[in-house]
């Protein structure tokens, strides 16, 4: 966890010092803004891991700031300091998303667990989005790249390396047609001593695989004179 960038933004002496020393056990890259102003600035120029964002501040106020926050592209997490539970509900009643709240005064340790656990929430969904580009689905082909296993349906489907390539390639450019010289270059790597016939026939038994109907591919179609390209589309109505 020593990479992740947090913001404090806490007016109050006290409180600032005393987070700034519990969050350096968790992260070398710890910052404190000690007003509204500085806070807002800071929390929207820069990407952080997390913005421990106090409601009360001079300046610009904690919701202002999580407003703020919110408009950037990518997904910051904020856990909200309040001073009373009135103002909690406040902020839960505006929905601005912070993604949890603790009210003063707060344990050092109790708010320590709810950092480690956005973190850990966060890595998580980090994960999960990896995994999943792992996976590519094509009407009812599944394509594994990490485990380089293809299924259609329920069966696995039985590909040579590349064979297997060559689906994957295809797999992650739906749509664009290339030339059997590209598909040379790209699948069997530049300067490979190929003939034109080689992809054709690897295309060839690439269908009599992964198609329903070989003669009348719906998967890898041809493109005269040009090529080969997916067409996603039709694998994808086929399946319906
Ligand atoms: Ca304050």
């Amino acid at each position: 966890m020593k990479n992740k960038k947090i913001l404090v933004v806490e007016d109050e002496q006290d409180i600032a010092d005393l987070l700034l020393l519990h969050l350096a056990d968790l992260s070398d890259d710890v910052e404190l803004a000690a007003d509204g102003h500085a806070g807002l600035r800071l929390a929207t120029s820069r990407h952080w891991d997390l913005i421990v964002l106090d409601l009360r501040l001079p300046g610009p106020d904690g919701l202002e700031i999580c407003r703020a926050v919110r408009l950037k592209d990518t997904y910051t997490p904020i856990l909200m300091l309040t001073s009373k539970s009135s103002e909690l509900d406040r902020v839960l009643g505006l929905e601005l998303g912070a993604d949890d709240y603790m009210t003063k005064p707060f344990s050092v340790l109790e708010l320590m667990a709810r950092v480690r656990a956005i973190f850990r929430q966060v890595e998580a969904i980090e994960n999960e989005s990896r995994f999943s580009t792992d996976r590519i689905r094509i009407g009812p082909l599944l394509i594994n790249s990490a485990a380089r296993v293809v299924k259609k349906g329920d069966d696995q489907v039985d590909l040579t390396a590349r064979e297997f390539d060559l689906l994957l390639h295809f797999a992650t450019h739906p749509g664009r047609v290339f030339r059997r010289s590209e598909l040379l270059d790209r699948v069997w790597g530049h300067g490979h001593e190929g003939y034109e016939h080689t992809v054709n026939s690897h295309i060839n038994r690439l269908r009599s695989k992964i198609e329903d109907n070989p003669a009348d591919p719906a998967c890898i179609v041809t493109v005269w004179g040009v090529g080969y390209k997916l067409d996603d589309s039709g694998m994808r109505e086929s399946t319906r």
